[in-house]
Parts: C-alpha cells; structure tokens; sequence
C-alpha cells in the first residue's frame, strides 16, 4: 500500500504533468464556440506555462447531430489552434451519449478528462483546481455550483427539488453538480464497462468511486443562443435518473397495497359492528370490504410483481459487482505484477 502510494507521489513529483482531454459536447452552438474556444486557450496556454499539463492536451468539441454551422466551425477552430480537436457524431444523440462519446474517446489518449457544457456556464477557472487535484492523486473532482444565484426561480426550484428527489430515492449524487467533472483514466475505464443505455453520467460516477474532491464554482449564464434543455426533456431526463437508479417507485407501490390491506380489515371489523347494529343498508358491508380488500390485494401483487421485474431489470443491464482499486498482496508487491 505504502510502496505503491510513494510511487505515486514520486511520479507526481518529478514530472507534475498530465495529458487532459477537455470534452465539450456541442448541439447547435455556432454562436458560443468561437468565445469558449478563446476562454479555453488561455487556461490552456496558462497551464502548459506553469508545466501542469503536456503538449499532447487537447479540448475536444463533440458535435451531437447540430442542424447549424457547429461542426464547420469546430473544423476551422481546429484548423486555427493548436488545442482544438473535434469529434463528429453520426446525429443527434442527447447531451448524456455526446459526453460519453468524448470521454471514451478520449480515455484512450489523456490522463484525465473534464467534461464541460460548451455555453461557458461552468467556470473555465475550475479547470486549473481540477487539474491540481488530479496531480495531488483524486480520480473524480466534482464541479459544484456554489450558489445559483443567475438562474431563473423555475430553473432554481426544479433543479433543487430534482436533486432532493434523487437523494430520497436513494440515489447517490452530488448535490448541485452536473456535468462539470474531472474523471481519470482508470475511472474512465470503469465507465466504458457500465453497458446501460440509460445514461445518467452524474448518478454512475459516485457509484464507481475512487478518491473524489468537489471544486466551487459560480455558475454563469449562458454566453449565447438558447438552452437546448426545454422543459420536457429536463422532466425526461429527471426520470431516467431515477428509473434508472432506484427501485424504489415500485417498492412504494408494494408498500401502500400492504398500508390499504391494513385498512381493509379495519373497514371489516367496522362494517361487521355496524352491520350487528343493524345501521346498515343490505349488501354495505361486504361492498365496503370487498372494495378495499381487493384493491390492496391487487396493489400488493402488482407491487410484488414489480419487484422481480425490478431484479430482472438491473440484472439485464449486467454491471460489474466491483472494480479493485488496490492489490495489498505481498507477493504480488515484490514480484511487481498484478493479478
Ligand atoms: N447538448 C448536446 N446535445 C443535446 C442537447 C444539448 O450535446 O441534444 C449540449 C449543449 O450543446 C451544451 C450542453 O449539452 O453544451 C448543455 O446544454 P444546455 O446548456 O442547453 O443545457 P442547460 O445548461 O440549459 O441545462
Ligand atoms: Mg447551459
């Protein structure tokens, strides 16, 4: 353990640099990427200064299916600057796919990639943080919005509530982080074997874990054009994260046939007493009964129905059970070999 972490402080020590990969997923952005591109020169320019990242960086644009210019100007910034590279998707496959599509391209070139929305809403400064926590040795380093102080009060209220859903339903995720993340190399190769075609980038990273530390930031409003996430696919996307994490919407359903089972029998035992007293209408009593009894019943089975379909569901998506993230076997230290 104490060998492979002094290896690791030594590597960081004598050359404290990295090859980072910036991947901006961009669907019709033509107005904003001249701008960004200019705001992440010179952090790149400036990190290269200071000996913090190598020449082989790059910030890679992904262009997801734009119907606009994006992808001709993503190839003449590529043309113009010495960092830029592009990535062309086949069409438009929702933001969550294009960071993905970036991320598994570029793991196989950087040290550690951050993910970032092209509209300069993530603050370009962050970047410089996560770098420096990456060459202190953390693997995920959370982009965290200290306040959301430039959102509108909808925007606010429904991202907030979002998050607290998410947390009630037993999701664990980073509260008021979005897509701004370093991630390493090896966090990146956990992702590539999450198969699932539900993506919910924010929900799968804690899940694979590794040494992770949030950077603040304020969040800006969008340099240009319009939000390309209209209220529908914000819900849309809101509920593939839950869906996609928790089993616990059917496990509710269970629980409340159970909950009107219960209160079926007290109907019973009140329709019985009422009925002994001679208060009732013929036939009340077993209407009554019979209604809730057989609407909890039939909760109930749904709900336990649902339960092995939610088994059969995560079992389909066939996650590895664990990842191994250090070796402590003598042998195997001295003998420099893995398993
Ligand atoms: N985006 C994408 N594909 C889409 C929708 C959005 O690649 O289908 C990108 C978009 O270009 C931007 C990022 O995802 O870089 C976030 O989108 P936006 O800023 O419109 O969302 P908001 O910040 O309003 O939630
Ligand atoms: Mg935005």
């Amino acid at each position: 353990n104490i060998i492979v972490l002094c290896n690791r402080l030594e590597d960081n020590m004598s050359t404290k640099s990295m090859t980072l990969y910036m991947v901006v997923p961009c669907y019709n952005e033509e107005e904003v990427l001249e701008e960004t591109t200019k705001q992440l020169n010179v952090i790149f320019d400036g990190m290269k200064e200071a000996g913090k990242i190598t020449e082989k960086s790059r910030i890679l644009y992904v262009n997801d299916g734009s119907r606009d210019q994006t992808w001709n100007l993503i190839s003449k910034l590529h043309k113009e600057n010495f960092w830029v590279s592009g990535l062309n998707l086949s069409r438009n496959r929702g933001h969550q796919n294009a960071v993905l599509a970036g991320l598994m391209y570029a793991k196989d070139h950087c040290d550690a990639a951050i993910s970032m929305d092209a509209d300069l809403q993530d603050d370009v400064h962050a970047i410089e943080q996560m770098v420096d926590l990456y060459l202190q040795g953390k693997d995920v380093v959370y982009g965290v919005r200290s306040s959301r102080k430039k959102d509108t009060f909808f925007k606010k209220f429904t991202a907030e509530g979002f998050y607290k859903i998410m947390k009630w339903m037993g999701v664990d995720i980073v509260f008021n982080h979005a897509d701004f993340r370093l991630m390493s190399k090896r966090v990146l190769m956990e992702m590539e074997k999450y198969k699932e075609v539900n993506l919910f980038l924010r929900g799968m990273v804690p899940l694979i874990g590794y040494p992770s530390e949030c950077v603040y930031y304020e969040r800006n409003e969008r340099f240009a054009g319009e939000s390309k996430y209209p209220l529908k696919k914000m819900l849309s996307f809101a509920f593939d994260g839950i869906t996609s994490f928790s089993v616990k919407p059917i496990r509710f359903i269970l629980s409340m046939g159970i909950v009107i089972f219960f209160v079926s029998i007290a109907i019973l035992i009140y329709s019985i007493v009422r009925h002994c007293m001679g208060a009732t209408a013929l036939g009340w009593s077993s209407l009554m009964v019979s209604i809730w009894a057989l609407g909890g019943l039939q909760l109930f089975a749904i709900g336990l129905i649902g339960e092995y379909i939610g088994k059969m569901y995560l079992e389909t998506k066939g996650r590895p059970r664990f990842a191994i993230q250090e070796v402590l076997d003598k042998v195997e230290n001295e003998k420099g070999t893995a398993l």
